[in-house]
């Protein structure tokens, strides 16, 4: 569904991202793990087209989505969840929904996705006029996950779900997220948490300064020495 051909990202005159090739098959949880500052917020930008690659190139189901932005890549069905999840403090949860789903002039339409959202999360349902800023971590991250949902996409980017959540909110985040691919979305997820990530997904990446150092069957790395020595605590 998705595949990104060795691309080169710069900041200036740093070098950040070094050749980075991945593939996500539909129906697929894949995740890329890796320390900070490794590149994988950077590899995100760059397949939703929030910054622009040097060299390289990126597919989405098959169509050359290089360059082209990102307010046309969501048309064509790819969502990011950005880290921090980025939602409008000083609106309430339903226009914030709203907002994700700009593209679509189909009024009746909207209203049925916000109901789903809504089925999805009920937390958001009884928050609905409450002001984004005013949520809770967990319900910020929810109403992100929600606010990308109202795009429909295809391929959900999902970057740090996790970050400064307690462990009970990240294991229900992540319950979310088995379920929404569960219900056919192709995830691609981006963590610090390697060991949940790894858990839920179906085939992972180790991103280590800008490159790709391991890459397999996620439960192999869950497995293999390397990735329990450096990423999940030994
Ligand atoms: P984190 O989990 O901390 O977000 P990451 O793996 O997502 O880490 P990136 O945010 O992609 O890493 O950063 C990769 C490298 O690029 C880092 O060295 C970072 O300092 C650098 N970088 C990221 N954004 C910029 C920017 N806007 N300007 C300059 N350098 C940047």
């Amino acid at each position: 569904m998705l595949k990104v051909e060795d691309i080169h990202v710069y900041y200036g005159a740093i070098h950040a991202i070094k050749g980075i090739s991945l593939e996500v098959p539909q129906g697929k949880i894949v995740t890329l793990i890796g320390a900070n500052g490794a590149g994988k917020t950077t590899t995100l930008n760059t397949i939703c087209g929030l910054t622009k690659p040097k060299s390289g190139k990126i597919f989405f189901e098959g169509k050359d989505i290089t360059g082209v932005d990102t307010q046309n890549i969501v048309r064509l069905g790819l969502t990011q969840v950005p880290e921090g999840r980025r939602i409008f403090a000083n609106m309430p949860v339903y226009e914030n929904l709203e907002l994700g789903a700009f593209l679509n002039k189909d009024k009746k339409q909207v209203a049925q996705d916000m109901e789903r959202v809504y089925a999805r999360f009920p937390r958001l349902l009884e928050r609905k006029h409450q002001l984004a800023g005013s949520l809770s971590g967990g319900e910020q991250q929810m109403l992100a996950m929600g606010r990308a949902l109202m795009s429909r996409p295809k391929l959900l980017l999902l970057d740090e779900p996790s970050m400064g959540l307690s462990p009970i909110l990240v294991k229900e985040i992540f319950s979310i997220i088995k379920e929404l691919n569960e219900q056919g979305t192709t995830i691609l997820l981006v963590e610090q948490n390697a060991k949940m990530a790894l858990s839920i997904a179906d085939k992972g990446y180790v991103v280590e300064t800008g490159r790709i150092v391991m890459a397999g069957d996620a439960q192999e790395l869950l497995e293999s020495p390397e990735v329990k020595k450096a990423y999940l605590g030994g």
